[in-house]
C-alpha cells in the first residue's frame, strides 16, 4: 500500500491510525535511522535503498506493507510497483490530495522538523501532475481523497 502526498498531507497520522508500526515502512524513520536525523536529505539514497529492500523482504513473506513516503513523483512509485509485481503482492494507493496552504499550515506545526515550504510546493505541484495518470500506472486500486472529512472517515478492510 503506497500512501501519496506532500509533506504535512497527514501520511504518518493516517498510518499510524490505520496499521501496525511493523507493518509501516518510512522514509523517514529510515533516514533517522541511519544518519539520527530524519530530515538529512543526504541520508535519502540509504534510507530508500533499505525501503524497497524491506518491501521486498515484507511482501515475499505475504506481509501487508504500507510505504509512507511521499511518492509524489513517478520513478518512486514505479520502483515500488516493480517490487510488488516481482512478488505478486497486490497493490493500493492512497492519495493524500489536500490543498497546499492545509500541507503548509500542518507543516508548521510538525513537532520534529519542518519541510522548506518551497519544497512542499514542489511536493503539491508534482502530485496535481501524477493524478491524471495514477489510475493506469497498475495499481489494483487507486483512492484519492480531497479533503480532510474523506481522510478522517476512511475505512480500510484488510482481506
Ligand atoms: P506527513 O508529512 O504527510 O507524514 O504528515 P503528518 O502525518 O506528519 O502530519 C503533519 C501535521 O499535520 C502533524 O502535526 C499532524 O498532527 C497534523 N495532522 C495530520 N493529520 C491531521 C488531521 O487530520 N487533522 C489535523 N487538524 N491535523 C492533522
Ligand atoms: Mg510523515
Amino acid at each position: 500500500m503506497l500512501l501519496i502526498g506532500a509533506a504535512g498531507s497527514g501520511k504518518s497520522t493516517l498510518a499510524r491510525k490505520h496499521f501496525k508500526s511493523t507493518e509501516i515502512v518510512s522514509s523517514d524513520a529510515l533516514r533517522a535511522m541511519v544518519s539520527d536525523d530524519e530530515a538529512d536529505q543526504s541520508a535519502s539514497g540509504d534510507a530508500f535503498h533499505l525501503l524497497r529492500l524491506i518491501a521486498m523482504k515484507r511482501l515475499r513473506r505475504g506481509r501487508l506493507t504500507v510505504i509512507d513516503a511521499t511518492n509524489v513523483q513517478r520513478p518512486a512509485r514505479k520502483s515500488l510497483l516493480a517490487i510488488a509485481a516481482q512478488t505478486s503482492a497486490p497493490t493500493t494507493a492512497i492519495v493524500l490530495n489536500l490543498p497546499l496552504d492545509t500541507c503548509l499550515a500542518r507543516n508548521r506545526t510538525r513537532l520534529n522538523r519542518l519541510v522548506d515550504p518551497d519544497v512542499v510546493e514542489k511536493q503539491v505541484a508534482d502530485l496535481t501532475e501524477s493524478l491524471h495518470g495514477l489510475a493506469q500506472e497498475g495499481f489494483q486500486r487507486v483512492y484519492v481523497l480531497d479533503n480532510t472529512e474523506d481522510i478522517d472517515s476512511i475505512c480500510i478492510l484488510r482481506s
